[in-house]
C-alpha cells in the first residue's frame, strides 16, 4: 500500500489519518493543526486576556505536558509572559517521584518556572498515609485526592501570582464528565463543565481548558511526534470507576461511527451553556475551620481531613 500525501501541504508524507474528517496529514501539518486548534479554542471561548498570568497544572502525563508545550509556543508567538507549571506532589511513593522528575527536566528545558506543592505540607499527610487512615468503605481514593488536588492547585496558583489556571482536559474528558453527571442526576455540575469564561464567583482564579475541543487520541499522537517524555504508568490508587466504562463505550461508538464524539461534544456545549447560569441557592462563604472560600460552613478539604483523623485516632 503506498503512503498517502498530506492533504494540506501536498508534499509531506501522511503520518496521521483524521478519521472523522477523512484528512491525511504529514507530521508538520499535524503538529501545527493541534497548535492552531488550541489557539482557536482559546479565542472562541475568550479564555485569555493579554494581562493574564497563566499557571498550567502539570501532572507529568501526556496531556498536561503537551498543553504546557503548546501554550509556551503560542505565548511566545503572541509576546505573552510564559506560563508557569504547577505540580502537585500527592505523596505517592515511586509513582509520583518519577513524574516529578520528568516535569522538572521538561520545564528546565523549556525555561519555565515549576512550582511544586505537596499534600504533606498542606494537609500534614500524603496519599500513602491517607490511604492507611481512610475508612475503607466510605471514601474512594480518587475522591480524597480530587478534593486535595483542587485546593492544592488553587493555592499554588496564588503562590506564583497567577490568576488563570489552565488544565489539560481534552474532548474525551469533557464527554465522560458530562455522562457521569447525567447519570448522577447532577444538573448543576453539567453547567460547570462549559469551557467559556466562568465568572469566578468564589475567588479570583479563572479556570480554562484549552484542549477541550481536541480528541485524546490526537494529543497522544502530538506528544509522541514531539518526543515529549511523559509518564505512562497509571496511579496505583486509581479506582476502576464508571469513567473507565464510559470511556470505553464512547471509544467503541467512535470507532464504528467516526465523528460521533464531535456530535456529542456539540450537544454538551449547548446543554452546559444553558445550564451554567441556572440560579443557585448556594452562596459563597468562609470555611469555619480554615477560612478558605467554601460553599458550605465547613469546606470539603476540612471535612475530608477530619474523617481521616477521626478514623485514625
Ligand atoms: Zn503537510
Ligand atoms: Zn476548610
Amino acid at each position: 500500500m503506498s503512503q498517502k500525501l498530506c492533504v494540506k501541504c501536498r508534499t509531506g508524507m501522511g503520518v496521521f489519518n483524521r478519521q472523522y474528517s477523512g484528512e491525511t496529514l504529514c507530521k508538520r501539518c499535524f503538529l501545527s493543526s493541534i497548535e492552531e486548534k488550541t489557539q482557536k479554542t482559546i479565542n472562541k471561548f475568550s479564555m485569555l486576556r493579554h494581562e493574564d498570568r497563566v499557571a498550567v497544572a502539570v501532572s507529568g502525563g501526556k496531556d498536561s505536558l503537551s498543553l504546557l508545550y503548546v501554550l509556551t509556543q503560542l505565548f511566545e508567538r503572541s509576546h505573552r509572559a510564559p506560563p508557569i507549571a504547577i505540580t502537585v506532589d500527592e505523596g505517592i511513593r515511586n509513582y509520583r517521584d518519577e513524574s516529578l522528575a520528568i516535569v522538572k527536566e521538561f520545564c528546565a528545558n523549556l525555561n519555565i518556572e515549576n512550582k511544586v506543592i505537596s499534600y504533606k505540607e498542606l494537609y500534614g499527610r500524603g496519599m500513602d498515609e491517607a490511604m492507611l487512615e481512610r475508612p475503607s468503605s466510605k471514601m474512594s481514593s480518587c475522591s480524597i485526592c480530587g478534593t486535595f488536588r483542587r485546593r492544592a492547585i488553587d493555592l499554588a496558583a496564588e503562590c506564583v501570582n497567577a490568576n488563570v489556571i489552565a488544565t489539560a482536559h481534552n474532548l474525551d474528558d469533557q464527554l465522560q464528565t458530562f455522562m457521569i453527571n447525567m447519570m448522577a442526576g447532577d444538573i448543576q455540575r453539567i453547567g460547570w463543565t462549559y469551557p467559556g469564561p466562568s465568572t469566578p464567583r468564589y475567588h479570583n482564579l479563572k479556570k480554562i481548558k484549552p484542549f477541550c475541543e481536541i480528541y485524546e487520541r490526537e494529543i497522544v499522537f502530538y506528544a509522541l511526534q514531539r518526543n515529549i517524555p511523559f509518564q505512562t504508568e497509571d496511579c496505583p490508587y486509581m479506582d476502576e470507576s464508571i469513567r473507565t466504562q464510559i470511556r470505553e463505550f464512547i471509544n467503541t461508538l467512535e470507532t464504528r461511527r467516526p465523528g460521533i464524539k464531535y456530535n456529542l461534544y456539540n450537544s454538551v456545549l449547548k446543554i452546559s451553556k444553558n445550564l451554567r447560569n441556572i440560579p443557585t441557592d448556594i452562596s459563597p462563604q468562609r470555611c469555619q475551620e480554615c477560612g478558605h472560600v467554601s460553599t458550605s460552613r465547613i469546606c470539603s478539604v476540612c471535612k475530608t481531613t477530619s474523617i481521616l483523623q477521626k478514623d485514625h485516632l
